[in-house]
């Protein structure tokens, strides 16, 4: 990743990718109190657009302002960094990384001294998930690991430290033969995937965890609002992995995992074991709106020319 052209935004200026360094001491590399977010530009006809900026950009501060860190720059100029990135580094597509995190400046547990820096980086990442995913579905297992307790981590802020969980989770899910992980909260009931929401289909109703031990997606939002505007009822309550297993349809969805149908819970088929019919009505209707084919949606892109 560190060794390409480009631009990459940091701390006020662009600078070149091979330029844009912290050095080992970097606080946020010891302790993971750091925040992101993670964001798409898609490409349309107009040139690439970045999908709800805005609402990733108040995302980002308000996950700093939870864990307490002050981010040094304006919403603006942080939005107009992601759209420089896009467009500096030519890109018709992007996947955009804002970081905010503690630099070199001291060591140790105690905040006072330490300064806020910023990054944002914009690369082609063209699928999270394979494109096969998209339309066949994957494999998930329930994960050994509990998912973030609110008391613990604090669920609302996409912090850097909360993805040590992710990647435990993944990863272990992966090594046996799944793609993804569902995690479930203290209490047992389903959370989210390693970095997706997750819905089920039951009866043409969608249910969707509660916004308690898992992240407020923006994908997870923009789904919600596109199957209610095409009559569709949406419960977020409590789900167990049970319910799961004898749901009509599931998915997730994410900013890189999009609409991703899932077709095996714990050796359970879901459904009839593919995308179902709803999802990929959904899925349909948010890739037309992201890549600009729909213009009741447009308030919703952000064009980076
Ligand atoms: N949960 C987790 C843990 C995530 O990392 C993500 C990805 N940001 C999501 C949910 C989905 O959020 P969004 O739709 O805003 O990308």
């Amino acid at each position: 990743m560190a060794d390409r052209d480009g631009v990459i935004w940091l701390d006020g200026k662009l600078v070149p990718w091979r330029d844009a360094k912290v050095h080992v001491l970097t606080h946020s590399l010891h302790y993971g109190m750091g925040v992101f977010e993670g964001v798409r530009a898609y490409e349309t006809d107009k040139g690439p657009a970045i999908f709800r900026l805005r609402e990733h950009t108040d995302r980002l501060f308000n996950s700093a302002h939870i864990l307490n860190m002050k981010v040094p720059y304006a919403k603006d100029v942080i939005n107009q960094a992601q759209i420089d990135v896009v467009r500096e580094n030519k890109l018709p597509h992007a996947y955009l990384r804002p970081l905010v995190f503690y630099g070199s400046e001291g060591m140790g547990l105690r905040a006072a001294g330490l300064n806020v820096h910023v990054a944002v980086a914009a690369w082609e990442w063209p699928s999270y998930m394979s494109p096969e995913a998209l339309e066949l579905g994957i494999k998930v297992r329930t994960s050994s690991y509990t998912r973030h307790h609110v008391n613990i981590t604090m669920c609302k802020a996409k912090s850097s430290g909360s993805y040590m969980n992710s990647m435990l989770a993944l990863n272990e899910a992966l090594s046996g033969g799944a793609d993804e992980a569902l995690l479930l909260d203290n209490e047992g009931y389903v959370a989210e995937g390693s970095g997706e929401n997750v819905f089920l289909i039951r009866d043409k109703v969608l249910y969707t965890p509660e916004l308690t031990s898992c992240l407020d997606g923006i994908t997870r939002k923009t789904i919600i609002q596109l199957a209610e505007e095409r009559g569709y009822k949406v419960r977020e309550k409590r789900l167990t992995r049970d319910e799961f297993y004898i749901a009509d349809e599931a998915f997730f969805t994410g900013t890189a995992a999009e609409v991703t149908p899932i077709r095996e819970l714990d050796g359970r088929i879901i459904g009839e074991g593919k995308r179902g019919p709803i999802t990929e009505q959904l899925q349909a209707v948010y890739f037309d709106l992201v890549r600009g084919k729909l213009d009741e949606y447009r308030d919703w892109l952000t064009f980076a020319v």
